[in-house]
């Protein structure tokens, strides 16, 4: 009821609207706030938010670009589409040069997530994580016809980004976590997209992507859902924000009673004059990806055909996972009959565990001394060999 109340005052104040357009998340947000999928995903999210979770684990998503284009100037380059992953994976690593915009005293946090161009397609045919597809539509990305033209990918292995014309006031938008299963993505225009190639002055480094995947990643905006200080973005450590900034204003500036982050990728500043998420975005994102967003851990989009694990994933239980103290290990059918060695190896191909298990119901292994991270268990009786991936939270 909340949102709907300040969604409507949006409407009654023009400056506030002109100010609004540019990301049209909240309206998104609106459209899904009272279904069902959305209450118990923000339900199973908001469990994660209230405990104090200090995981360093890099998370690593795959990413599909879907293009829409009606003419050569929207049909953006690879290169053009490469720049905006690298742009991600310096924003969400703290990798970006621009930290310098951050004021003293405020948090910049390396978010720990990153990105890949899917190098497999749903059905583990090789790819290069980019779709084309024409079209006569003007603004299509304002309607829900872009997803209709170039269908989502299982939004449980991939991040899909829809880059297309949005018109000329808006940048993005995106679905936040209990979203619809066809469209819970980020739609951001052509020129908005990368840092390189077709880019518009002042929105050319990326960080519309950047604003927009946080808003998938359950992010709100700073100033909550309306210019006021009773709104919040459920942020302990960034400031209530009464004010929506615009272009590259001077700091400090305050509202609501204390200084604001100017600096922050979920405002509306420049790209240039943005620089950081905090530490609680960061444990927001994060949990959000844990709760509701799990199984991107597990996919294998960012994996090239050829050098693939030995998966017979019908046979081959690990159940919790992720998981934090412990996990369970079955090998089901005939395999399971007989003596089988178990590794644990980490990322980088270390071995951690190794067991012979003789078991005929399985096995726990017992992860609550490990660091955490990704790691592969490998199963090996002498026909066969299956490895799958497990995270440790
Ligand atoms: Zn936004």
């Amino acid at each position: 009821m909340k949102y709907r109340v300040y969604f409507f005052l949006f409407l009654l104040i023009p400056s506030l609207l002109a100010a609004q357009s540019r990301c049209l998340f909240d309206d998104k947000l609106q459209a899904v706030a009272q279904t069902t999928e959305f209450i118990e995903t923000q339900r199973k999210i908001q469990k994660y938010n209230q405990k104090t979770n200090k995981s360093e684990t890099v998370f690593l998503i795959p990413v599909v670009v879907h293009v829409l284009y009606k003419d050569q100037s929207e049909n953006i380059s690879n290169s053009q589409i490469l720049s905006q992953i690298n742009v991600l994976n310096e924003d969400y690593r703290l990798k970006n040069a621009d930290t310098t915009n951050v004021e003293a005293g405020f948090s910049k946090a390396d978010v720990a997530i990153e990105f890949c161009l899917a190098n497999r397609d749903p059905n583990g045919n090789s790819t290069n994580g980019i779709i084309r597809t024409a079209t006569s539509i003007d603004n299509i990305g304002l309607g829900n016809q872009y997803y209709r033209v170039s269908p989502i990918w299982d939004r449980d292995h991939y991040l899909n980004i829809w880059v297309c014309d949005l018109g000329e006031n808006v940048a993005g938008f995106a679905f936040p976590p209990g979203s619809p299963a066809d469209q819970d993505g980020v739609v951001i225009h052509y020129s908005n997209f990368g840092n390189t190639g077709n880019v518009e002055p002042n929105y050319d480094r990326g960080r519309t992507t950047t604003h927009e995947v946080g808003h998938w990643l359950n992010l709100l905006h700073p100033w909550g859902n309306s210019e006021s200080c009773s709104t919040d973005d459920q942020i302990a450590d960034t400031p209530l924000q009464g004010v929506i900034y615009e272009k590259c204003p001077s700091p400090p500036d305050s509202s609501c009673g204390s200084k604001d982050m100017l600096s922050n990728f979920m405002g509306y500043l420049y790209d240039r004059c943005m620089g950081n998420f905090t530490e609680g975005q960061k444990q927001r994102m994060r949990n959000a990806v844990v709760a509701s967003r799990s199984s991107l851990l597990l996919s294998d989009g960012c994996m090239p055909v050829g050098l693939t694990e030995r998966t017979l994933s019908q046979n081959f239980y690990i159940s919790p996972n992720p998981c934090t103290e412990r996990t369970f290990v079955k090998l089901g059918g005939e395999a399971m009959k007989k003596p089988h060695r178990l590794r644990l190896f980490s990322l980088s191909g270390q071995l951690v565990k190794a067991e012979t298990i003789t078991q005929q119901n399985g096995y726990q292994i017992n992860t609550s001394a490990l660091e955490k991270g990704l790691y592969f268990i490998e199963c090996q009786t002498e026909e066969i060999r299956l490895s799958k991936k497990l995270v440790v939270f």
